[in-house]
């Protein structure tokens, strides 16, 4: 039953209280982002990031650091340090990975206050800017939670976002070993150049042998050089943001 009720709720969330944001930048325009953060999101994704001369976003939840995450060991304080310093955004995934549709929205904006203090000490006083639900689950009272705090809020719903998107639930591509093979990513990279819209994608784990939700190296050098060829501006989040704002 519970699970009925939590499809519902998931349901409420994408469809209610849509407070949309015309998507229409000059050129198509690509963003790569990172969940949670495995060790190897920075370690292994980082210098690819490197040689390509990009920029992504890194969604962090504070409670992860130094513990472990679907049995992968979580980023250091050094590497926070690291990917801020290269210049990656970095956003907010809440404090404890928590789905939103386990929180209240008080309950939510606390974990937001909490781990944009613990960012904030961190990163010298820096403020997070955008966001990732944890699971991509999205309660519908937490849209206004978000919408409060970030420019935009982003889930993990299939598409490209064109036209008319909700800014505070965008949809994305899971850079990830498990849905990877179900993507003609070379046709989802054209659409985003013909309707100058907006792809977003995220991943976690970046090694050979990835769990299911994450990829190889060779899958990011590749989806990247795809990005590339089909002449999108790559940008992490908050930037893109700014574009299509302007
Ligand atoms: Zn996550």
């Amino acid at each position: 039953m519970s699970a009925f009720i939590d499809k519902m709720r998931r349901r409420a969330g994408r469809y209610l209280d849509v407070r949309s944001v015309e998507i229409a930048p000059a050129r198509g325009v690509f963003s790569l982002s990172f969940d949670d953060i495995p060790v190897s999101a920075w370690t292994e994704a980082g210098p690819i990031l490197a040689e390509h001369g990009i920029k992504a976003t890194y969604y962090v939840c504070g409670g992860l650091s130094g513990g472990f995450n679907m049995d992968l060991p979580q980023f250091e304080t050094e590497h926070l340090l690291a990917l801020h310093e290269a210049g990656h955004e970095v956003g907010c995934h809440t404090y404890e990975h928590a789905s939103t549709l386990t929180l209240s929205p008080a309950e939510l904006d606390a974990s937001l206050a909490r781990n944009a203090e613990w960012v904030s000490e961190r990163l010298d006083g820096h403020v997070m800017r955008t966001f990732a639900y944890p699971f991509g689950d999205c309660a519908l009272g937490s849209k206004a939670v978000i919408d409060g705090r970030f420019l935009c809020g982003r889930g993990v719903r299939d598409g490209v976002n064109t036209g008319k998107a909700d800014r505070n639930l965008l949809q994305a591509i899971g850079l990830e070993s498990r849905r990877l093979p179900g993507y003609d990513l070379e046709a989802m990279m054209a659409a985003t150049a013909a309707s100058k819209g907006w792809l977003i994608a995220y991943g976690h784990d970046v090694m050979d042998g990835p769990t299911p939700y994450g990829c190889t190296p060779d899958d990011l050098d590749r989806v990247i050089r795809l990005a590339k060829a089909a002449d999108l501006d790559i940008l992490p989040v908050d930037m893109a943001w700014e574009r299509i704002a302007a």
